[in-house]
């Protein structure tokens, strides 16, 4: 078996000048969770299109369980099982047939095929949903849909592009928890979400990637350290009053930043690791007639660390290597995708 489920080198796609994955290398052991997160238009769907075979790389490699994507297909189809983040359902078709056409599609006969269908449907709690036209279902219950057309032929790395996108909080605490079932069965998860509090929970690893370049790979932990710039502190305050009156108070200080506006509060950064700012801090914003109910503090979240690594992008203090140059791309050309 191959070191690795996933492994990606030195790849590229360019839409004509645009170039959406930039130089990106990356590896994901097998039988663990990788978040992969990125702003809007990162290039996390383009490199899941090309992992799943769905696209062609401009250059590079991508491989699945040690197969490439580009010289073996078939073999990489037979490893994945794809959600991507929009797939369209047909009309008049009931679940049941939904999944037995795709079961068809992927060569399952007779018992073995009906016996598939039931185990999906069990498994993704679609049961009592059978005989309902797959287009009319919730969103919801579209994803479980999705996920278990995705696991029609047991698939040993599951490549999900936004999977908890649209949902409710109770639909994606279901959704974890199938994901959950699924890692501890031993499967290789790579997951985009921009859910990222709930990546954090449920992967082994994230990785970050940026205008087409990875910036980051490593657990929740590393991430919240490497983003850290180190001393400050943030507090929820809350207040009798609306968020205004935090936002231009913060406005006259030196020390503190209002980071996150809320109905009545928000979150504020104090630029500085001592206490006793803080506690100055909330002195001030009494005897400056801010009516205070709640003050306390809060640990840094990856939404923080997210918005931080942004910044220091953006500022040029992280992320500073040039990626690999391309090769004079007239040397490559790939045949044109199957239909
Ligand atoms: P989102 O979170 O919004 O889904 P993403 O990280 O998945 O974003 P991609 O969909 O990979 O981003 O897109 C990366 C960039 O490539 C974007 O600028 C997008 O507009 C562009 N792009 C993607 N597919 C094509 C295409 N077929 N032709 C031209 N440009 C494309």
């Amino acid at each position: 078996m191959s070191q690795h489920a996933i492994r990606v080198h030195n790849l590229y796609r360019y839409f004509g000048p645009l170039k959406a994955v930039n130089g990106v290398s990356f590896e994901i052991p097998h039988g663990s969770v990788c978040g992969f997160v990125g702003a809007n238009g990162a290039g996390k769907t383009t490199t899941m299109r090309i992992l799943a075979s769905l696209d062609y790389p401009t250059l590079g490699t991508a491989e699945i369980c040690g197969y490439n994507v580009v010289s073996h297909p078939d073999e990489v189809r037979r490893l994945i099982g794809w959600m991507p983040d929009h797939f369209g359902n047909y009309e008049h078709m009931t679940v049941v047939e939904y999944l037995d056409f795709y079961a068809r599609a992927l060569g399952f006969k007779g018992k073995e095929r009906r016996q598939r269908v039931q185990e999906v449907m069990e498994f993704t709690d679609l049961v009592p949903l059978a005989d309902r036209f797959s287009n009319k279902l919730s969103k919801g219950n579209t994803q479980r849909l999705g996920l278990g057309r995705a696991l029609l032929q047991d698939p040993q790395v599951l490549i999900m592009d936004e999977p908890a996108a649209g949902l409710d909080p109770k639909a994606r605490v279901e959704l974890k928890s199938l994901i959950r079932v699924l890692a501890n069965e031993g499967k290789t998860i790579f997951i985009s979400s921009h859910i990222l509090s709930e990546l954090g929970e449920m992967c082994d690893s994230l990785l970050f990637i940026n205008g087409g370049r990875i910036v980051h790979h490593g657990d929740a932990e590393s991430m919240k350290r490497e983003t850290d710039s180190g001393g400050g502190l943030l507090f929820d305050v809350q207040l009798l009053g609306n968020a205004e009156d935090l936002s231009e108070w913060c406005l006259l200080q030196a020390q503190v930043e209002l980071i996150e506006a809320r109905k009545h509060g928000g979150r504020v950064r104090i630029n500085s690791a001592d206490l006793n700012d803080a506690a100055q801090a909330l002195q001030r914003m009494i005897k400056d007639g801010l009516r205070v109910t709640e003050f306390h503090r809060e640990e840094r979240n990856l939404e923080d660390a997210f918005i931080d690594m942004l910044g220091k992008l953006d500022r040029g203090e992280i992320g500073g290597s040039k990626p690999p140059p391309m090769p004079d791309r007239k040397a490559f050309n790939p045949p044109a995708p199957e239909a």
